[in-house]
This record gives C-alpha cells, sequence and structure tokens, in this order.
C-alpha cells in the first residue's frame, strides 16, 4: 500500500505530464474498475450503465488540475466531473508521451521490461496530443471514479478521512485533544487509522513514534504534552523529508519516473529488526500489532 509521500510524488510527476491534456478516448478493458456517480444516490457505480456514463463524460475533457487527499489522487476536469484515482494495493500508472518517453509509478508490477498495455492494463485514456496514460492493476482492487465536482467532499473516500498532517488546521493541540479522544487506543494503530489521520501508514507510523521515543504499544491517552509534541513534529518532518526524497521503494512503491524511491536509506526502524538503534544503539525488535508488523528500540522507545 503506498502511503501519503509515495502517492504526492505520483501526483507532482502525474501533474507534470497530463495537466491540460485534452482527453480523445477512454479504453475500458475492463469495465468494473471505472465507477461513475453521476448524481447522488443513482446507485451506478460498477454498473454497465455506470462504464458508460464514466467513458461519456470523460472524453473530450481537459485535466485540470491534480490534488491528492490521503492516498487518492484527484485530477479536476474542465467539465463538471472530477477524477478519482485509487491505486489501492497493487495499481500502477504509466505514462506514454507520443516521443515513447514512459514515467511509471506505483506498484512495480509490471516491471518495465513489459510491454504496455498488457494484461493487467484496465483503462487507457488517450490523449489528443497522441500521449496516453495506463492504468494497471495485477490485484483489481484499485479503480477508478467520475464523479460530479460539487459532489466530491460528499464521497465515501473522501468523507470519511481524517485530518490531514499538511492540513494548516492540524495542531499540536488539536492532535493532543485528538489523543485524549482515544485515550485506551494503542498509538501505532491509531496513527495509522485513516479516519484518525489521513496518510500515515505502516512505515511512517513506525519512524514517526522511533522519533519521538514512544512505543508503538502505548495508550494514546498516556503519553505525556512533551511527547505528543514531539510525535506531532515528526510526523511533520519525516513525511516532508521522505516526500522531498520520492518516497520509500521498500513497501513495493517506485516513483512516476521509474525511480525507486530515496528516502529507505533514511529508515530508522522500518525493515530494521535486528540491527542497532542509530540513536542510541539497542537492537531493532518486531512485533505483531494490529494485524501489522511493529518495529521499534526497545531501548529509547517508552
Ligand atoms: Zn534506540
Amino acid at each position: 500500500m503506498p502511503e501519503l509521500p509515495e502517492v504526492e510524488t505520483i501526483k507532482r510527476q502525474l501533474l507534470k505530464e497530463v495537466i491540460g491534456k485534452k482527453i480523445k478516448e477512454v479504453e475500458l478493458r475492463l469495465p468494473k474498475l471505472a465507477y461513475f456517480e453521476g448524481f447522488k444516490g443513482d446507485g451506478s457505480t460498477g454498473s454497465p450503465q455506470a462504464a458508460k456514463n464514466f467513458k461519456k463524460n470523460l472524453e473530450g475533457a481537459k485535466i485540470g488540475k491534480a490534488d491528492r487527499a490521503a492516498k487518492i489522487l484527484i485530477l479536476t476536469l474542465s467539465n463538471d466531473y472530477t477524477l478519482l484515482v485509487h491505486l489501492k494495493m497493487t495499481g500502477q500508472l504509466i505514462y506514454r508521451a507520443k516521443n515513447g518517453k514512459m514515467r511509471r509509478g506505483g506498484h512495480p508490477w509490471p516491471p518495465a521490461a513489459v510491454e504496455v498495455p498488457n494484461k493487467w492494463t484496465h483503462i487507457i485514456f488517450h490523449f489528443v496530443d497522441g500521449s496516453k496514460l495506463y492504468f494497471n492493476d495485477l490485484r483489481q482492487f484499485g479503480y477508478m471514479k467520475l464523479v460530479k465536482s460539487d459532489e466530491l467532499a460528499e464521497q465515501k473516500e473522501i468523507r470519511k478521512l481524517g485530518i490531514e498532517p499538511f492540513d494548516k488546521n492540524f495542531t499540536v493541540e488539536l492532535f493532543s485533544k485528538m489523543l485524549k479522544c482515544h485515550a485506551k487506543a494503542k498509538i501505532k494503530p491509531l496513527l495509522m487509522d485513516q479516519n484518525f489521520i489521513s496518510g500515515i501508514g505502516n512505515i511512517y507510523a513506525d519512524e514517526s513514534l522511533h522519533y519521538a521515543g514512544i512505543l508503538p504499544t502505548r495508550p494514546a491517552g498516556k503519553i505525556k504534552p512533551e511527547e505528543v509534541k514531539r510525535l506531532y513534529q515528526g510526523i511533520k518532518i519525516i513525511l516532508k523529508k521522505s516526500i522531498a526524497k520520492g518516497g520509500t521503494s521498500s513497501d513495493t512503491y517506485v516513483t512516476l519516473s521509474g525511480q525507486k524511491g530515496g528516502y529507505e536509506k533514511y529508515l530508522k526502524v522500518y525493515g530494521r529488526e535486528g540491527k542497532k538503534c542509530l540513536r542510541c544503539g539497542g537492537i531493532i525488535k518486531r512485533i505483531k500489532l494490529g494485524g501489522r508488523s511493529a518495529h521499534f528500540c526497545p531501548d529509547c522507545q517508552g
């Protein structure tokens, strides 16, 4: 699963390539991955009619701007519609310029050596200028969803999302209150809960807690004010640095330019089980917590 820095990296590089382009044709090879919600409660999501409406309302539209909400890519179109792209576990986007130059983002399968389109290519955008955008997905959990722009905030993917770490309203005071509201929850699974804060997954939860010196199993309500402040700072510092480096590749993600994310070498605990803590020399441990593995240093995290 990509996390906020990986999706942000794809967004920044998608922006550069598809903004301002006009869609000539949408090729739906696997219509069930194309959702359409033309108006509230029309019940057409995932249906053959939805696929038809998806295609019809995209063709002829220009891509206006690209945004991101947590791990969802959002492309605003020149008509009244907005396209959501959720890569889920194994989604991959490939952009091919008219001159054949490619940019890949998301899951590394299929690798660059495999021709596109291939059997994992489910949706193809043909742009008027001859360039193309391919949506590949090995396991088919990802999807594209076309919605009315003024109903974007009501979509279930968006509506339930917790606050973004970079939202200006996300202050240390708010974070402290949020933790108190979930006093009994263990801090690591809580940080990963997308309804609590959006965009933090396994890697950055482990790294932020190590930064703050807090064990992943600590109840949220037992975290002292100075630790809350450190955790708050850690989340922002680590996410910012990771975005600057193009994300982390250890979670099987590559950036749109096909490069492996560059943050991997900065990881302090994630994927470092049995190695020495870079801060105190303790041995990094890994435990199962909330169905995922948690990495931490038992000596400098308490
Ligand atoms: Zn340590």
